[in-house]
């Protein structure tokens, strides 16, 4: 017996096969070749300034000891305004809804507080990497239900293959909307249908819903909590980082009838307990800004989006223009035969300088998404210009 274990000795068989993470992998490897970082999904610019001020005031004022377990209730109260002033939703402050850290948390405790050993939970494939680990951590199966794309590059799934995802053993339905990776918005048909199937075979539905002001083109951001017969059998989460560009405060949260945000509480308070005292007040005053905030952010974003997906179909790309979300996904064959994700990514630092992630790794079956890799737009557009230019540069024919 060696005096130091090997990891895979060591680490509970619930996470085998899920080494370090494809974000902190594809950084590390930017940090290291100084190339353009469009891989981890970050803004490179701060947030508002209004926000950013209010968690300085905090720490200066003395809010730095542990806040209430659920969050502060001027938090929930800026949450469940938000939802009421966007959706429609009404929740109570006090019952209906739990800040935690970021929406990875949410989703954890979510996924951990509901799940028993045994039970399936649907997912939609691609996903973002946590859902399949928390769901292996609870010890149950994620089904998947494929996204693909179109002719017309849209990506959707087939009714048939979610209906026949369902088994005496699904306890809920993973939603992502807007979807990361795909940039895809679920469209309200699309949702009505994934409501039919929950209440068919009284499912919960866990939802998602980080994007939810990042969406392009007139296009609108339906919570499905809010279609008929589903706010008594959904969790929504969110969280404020992609909204404020603060992804490294990770304050989130989620909402929904009393017994499904309990479970999700019951786990995540061992978890980590409680979240960032001064980002919480910082945090509602972002919730509270005016519409007009929203509409820039999605505005300037969708500009972000226009030029890097000019610059992606300008290096040889086939892109698929998200209508959502700050992540454009490309098939690469076109570029590079080989088709090769994973490979294709690893070398591009060298190649060209810049730095995207492979979307297999969000697959339950990564064959579906070996030949498709990720680039982020929350970038200036000088820096999207730089990167777009390398591109061009690398691959020119
Ligand atoms: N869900 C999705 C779909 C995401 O892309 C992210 C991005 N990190 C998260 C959840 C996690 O959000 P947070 O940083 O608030 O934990
Ligand atoms: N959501 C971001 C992404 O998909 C960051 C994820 C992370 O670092 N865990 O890139």
């Amino acid at each position: 017996m060696p005096l130091v274990p090997a990891p895979s000795d060591v680490l509970t068989s619930k996470l085998a096969g899920f080494g370090t993470t494809i974000f902190a992998e594809m950084s590390e490897l930017a940090v290291a070749t100084g190339a353009i970082n469009l891989g981890q999904g970050f803004p490179d610019t701060d947030g508002p300034s209004e926000v950013l001020e209010a968690a300085v005031q905090a720490i200066r004022g003395g809010v730095n000891q542990y806040p209430p377990g659920p969050g502060t209730l001027e938090l929930r109260q800026a949450i469940a305004d938000h939802q009421r002033r966007y959706y429609g939703i009404e929740l109570d402050p006090v019952s209906e809804i739990v800040v935690t850290a970021g929406a990875t948390e949410a989703l954890a405790g979510a996924l951990l507080g509901m799940l028993d050993v045994g039970d399936e939970a649907i997912v939609f494939e691609p996903m973002y990497d946590s859902y399949q680990a928390c769901i292996a951590l609870a010890g149950a199966q994620a089904v998947p239900v494929l996204l693909a794309p179109g002719d017309d590059g849209t990506y959707g799934f087939d009714p048939d293959e979610l209906r026949s995802a369902v088994s005496p053993r699904t306890k809920l339905i993973l939603l992502n909307t807007p979807h990361n990776p795909t940039g895809k918005v679920f469209t309200r048909d699309e949702l009505v249908l994934i409501a039919e199937v929950a209440q068919e075979h009284d499912l919960i539905v866990v939802t998602d819903e980080v994007y939810e002001h990042l969406v392009f083109d007139d296009r609108a951001h339906i919570p499905i909590s809010t279609l008929s017969g589903m706010s008594e059998r959904t969790l929504t989460i969110s969280s404020g980082g992609k909204t404020f560009h603060t992804t490294g405060w990770k304050i989130g949260w989620m909402s929904g009838p009393e017994p499904l945000v309990t479970a999700a509480k019951t786990a995540k308070q061992f978890l980590t307990y409680v979240n960032g005292a001064p980002f919480q007040p910082a945090m509602a005053v972002g919730l509270g800004l005016p519409d007009s905030y929203f509409i820039n952010l999605a505005a300037n974003l969708q500009l972000a989006r226009d030029r890097l997906v000019t610059g992606l179909d300008a290096a040889g790309f086939t892109t698929y223009s998200p209508e959502a979300t700050y992540f454009a996904t490309v098939d690469i064959r076109s570029v590079d035969p080989a088709g090769d994700g994973f490979a294709f990514c690893r070398s591009l630092p060298e190649r060209c300088g810049v730095v995207a992630v492979p979307n297999e790794v969000f697959y339950a079956r990564p064959e579906h998404g070996r030949h498709l890799v990720r680039f982020a737009f929350c970038k200036q557009l000088s820096v999207i210009d730089a990167a777009a230019q390398r591109l061009a540069e690398g691959f020119a024919s």
